[in-house]
């Protein structure tokens, strides 16, 4: 470290220890805790991106405001984290006296959270009932019945979201976000609502799931819902699809799908061509005054700015409803999208500094002036962004960082409940889940084999280093991975797999092969730049990990748009159906007589064995993300007197159900290899 930071950080530890002295005042305020000390270098790295906010403080409202300081932090005060800390509260201080002047609301905004949160919790219903969670424990959360006209009994923490989900209706909030892990009955928590909330003729609700998801919703409803209770339509097809705003409001519920939404979206808004030009349609769903709307896998919307998001944020409701298992996918600035589409005041809107202006939509794009206000686009922030989003992507964990997420763990508990199957695995009736990491050691050859693949691979990422071109190689990194833990399963399946090169959507007659794994495409998805193709799990690998803004094709390096949410790809067939293709198993380039099994093939054989040894019925499933394993564990298992089957992305949907059907009612067959790349909404 330099000579001249180390007196600039005296400087600040002066000015903190001035500062703190004067907060002396405030300690009953709540106490943050306190910060560890960081290692010098982590503090050095992040001095350099703090923000440089410092100027006059405005008379009378002091930094502890916001942010009480206890005055027992004085020991770690010279810490560069505390400095790093102080600075940026300073710089949000100034930033805030300057936007409370303008909009006074927002001063209580973190402290009011809390009591809003009560409030709504006191609007629990009255037919809920306080019920215990043992008899002679605390009483656990409200839980209230479902209305006769649901026919199924409610789980326990079933009647708890019930509860909690007519709460947050008659709150302010007016909806919010329903997390709970898959598989835990989000539809049927919802349908209970529908039962048990009063209905608003002429304001329907309307559920949005995506196309696989629309059915299986039609099909609950109409099998636990008491015959005439509920008045469901389906808006999908073109043909026969109500065109009438009016006749949509007639009905109860209302489903469609995020395809539909978008596609009804952009023709009014941007219109279609057509031969006669440009057509601006008259929009259905946008026309009716919804009394509900519910985004069923809500995250199909976490990107705000793609047009599936602007139709959902654009529909016009009372109450609005988020569902996802996954809230959380990557990154936290995902979570805007859903804070968004509740209209979550006030963190979902943007303020302008400058003037009272406070608007829902960044609507500046091209624009030099706030078609509002007239101030300039950056007078104008967004009070999510400032308050939770750029704190923690700017310090993580620490510090300011830290702050922010218990900000949004609060804020977390006023709109959003999850709950996990481990936490209610008693009232699913689930036994427990154990884990268990398995340690073996390669034979000899495997360990050649491996050492010398992993010498290759070091010395080509070597090469990438010191050329300063690791990122820009990333997709051949990401394949050295792949092919190095591909060797961990079994070296065939990187010996025997070099031969197909990757294919685009255009090569119609050939096997589609990942430009990713190499293997054949499972859940094939083409990209729109190139038309290379990819197995749908791999691409979101890939994305997901790159940490790039704008990511390459990993075959041919030109700039890459893909759609993740694109219908699985079938290459035209002239010559016959889809099935007639040719699939060229890993079984069929090995030499057989040569076979050798691997040592993770083994371990997995030793295991399934020792089940057996129990209980000859009991069945496993084998989960792997290469096919190619799979085909190999098959023909292992099958030599070694096992019978498997084996679903994976390569199938037909009939091919699917059918090996479901007989791994379910056939005893003899006791394994089930799985695809991890097999789309598990289909
Ligand atoms: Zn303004
Ligand atoms: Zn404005
Ligand atoms: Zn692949
Ligand atoms: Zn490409």
């Amino acid at each position: 470290m330099s000579d001249g930071s180390e007196s600039d950080v005296e400087e600040e530890t002066e000015d903190l220890l001035e500062d703190d002295s004067t907060t002396t005042a405030s300690t009953t305020a709540p106490t943050p805790p306190t910060p560890a000390t960081p290692s010098p270098t982590a503090a050095t790295l992040n001095r350099r991106r703090q923000p440089r906010g410092r100027g006059g403080r405005a008379a009378g409202v002091s930094s502890t405001d916001l942010h009480p300081v206890d005055p027992n932090t004085n020991e770690v005060v010279d810490t560069h984290l505390s400095v790093l800390e102080k600075r940026y509260r300073r710089f949000l201080d100034n930033r805030h006296e300057r936007i409370y002047l303008v909009h006074p609301e927002l001063r209580t905004v973190w402290t009011d959270l809390d009591a809003r949160i009560a409030k709504r919790a006191a609007l629990v219903p009255e037919a809920a009932v306080v019920a215990p969670a043992d008899k002679d424990g605390p009483a656990g959360p409200p839980r209230m019945a479902a209305p006769p006209t649901l026919l199924l009994r409610l789980l326990p923490f079933q009647e708890e979201s019930l509860a909690w989900l007519l709460a947050q209706e008659a709150s302010d909030l007016k909806g919010g976000i329903l997390a709970d892990e898959m598989g835990m009955g989000k539809t049927i928590q919802i349908i209970s609502m529908l039962l048990a909330s009063d209905k608003h003729p002429g304001h329907p609700t309307l559920i949005i799931t995506p196309t696989v998801a629309m059915l299986q919703w039609l099909s609950e409803l109409t099998k636990h819902t008491a015959p005439g209770t509920l008045a469901v339509h389906v808006h999908h097809k073109k043909t026969g699809r109500v065109t009438d705003a009016a006749d949509l409001a007639r009905f109860d519920v209302v489903l469609t799908t995020y395809a539909l939404l978008e596609g009804d979206f952009r023709r009014s808004t941007y219109g279609s061509v057509r031969k006669a030009g440009k057509v601006i349609e008259p929009s259905v769903l946008q026309n009716v005054e919804w009394h509900r709307v519910v985004l069923d896998e809500a995250h199909c919307i976490k990107d705000r700015s793609c047009s599936t998001s602007r139709a959902a944020f654009a529909l016009k409701s009372t109450v609005r409803w988020s569902l996802t298992g996954t809230p959380l996918q990557n990154r936290v600035g995902e979570l805007y999208s859903l804070i968004r589409f509740m209209r979550l005041d006030p963190f979902s809107y943007y303020f302008c500094t400058q003037c009272s202006c406070k608007s829902l939509n960044w609507s500046f794009a091209g624009q030099r002036s706030c078609t509002d206000c007239g101030h300039r686009p950056m007078d104008h922030f967004c009070w999510w962004n400032s308050e939770v989003l750029k704190p923690i992507q700017r310090y993580g964990g620490f510090g300011p960082g830290r702050v922010a997420f218990e900000q949004l763990g609060r804020l977390m508990n006023l709109c959003m409940l999850r709950r996990t199957k481990l936490e209610r695995a008693a009232d699913l009736g689930l036994p427990p889940r154990i884990v268990v990491t398995r340690r073996d050691m390669f034979n000899e050859e495997e360990e050649d084999f491996y050492q010398s693949l992993y010498k290759e691979s070091k010395t080509r990422f070597q090469t990438y280093v010191d050329a300063g071109t690791v990122l820009s190689n990333y997709a051949h990194v990401f394949e050295l991975l792949t092919k190095m833990r591909q060797a961990a399963n079994h070296p065939y399946l990187v010996k025997l797999n070099m031969a197909p090169s990757a294919t685009t959507a255009a090569d119609s007659m050939q096997v589609l092969v990942c430009g990713i794994c190499h293997e054949e495409a499972e859940d094939a998805i083409v990209a729109a730049s190139c038309r290379h193709v990819f197995c749908r799990e791999d691409m979101h690998l890939y994305l997901s990990s790159s940490g790039v803004d704008k990511p390459q094709c990993p075959v041919c390096f030109r700039p890459l748009t893909v759609d993740m949410n694109q219908p699985t790809f079938e290459p035209p067939n002239p010559t016959g159906g889809t099935a007639a293709r040719k699939k060229p198993s890993i079984i069929n380039r090995m030499v057989l007589d040569r076979w050798r099994s691997s040592t993770k093939i083994e371990a997995l054989l030793e295991e399934l064995y020792r089940l057996r040894a129990d209980d000859k019925s009991i069945k496993s499933i084998v989960f792997s993300q290469y096919v190619n394993f799979l085909d190999l564990v098959e023909w292992r298992l099958l030599k070694g007197g096992i019978r498997c089957v084996k679903l994976d992305g390569r199938m037909s949907p009939e091919q699917r159900d059918n090996v479901i059907k007989a791994f379910s009612t056939n005893p003899q067959i006791t394994v089930f290899l799985v695809s991890l790349k097999v789309n598990p909404a289909e």
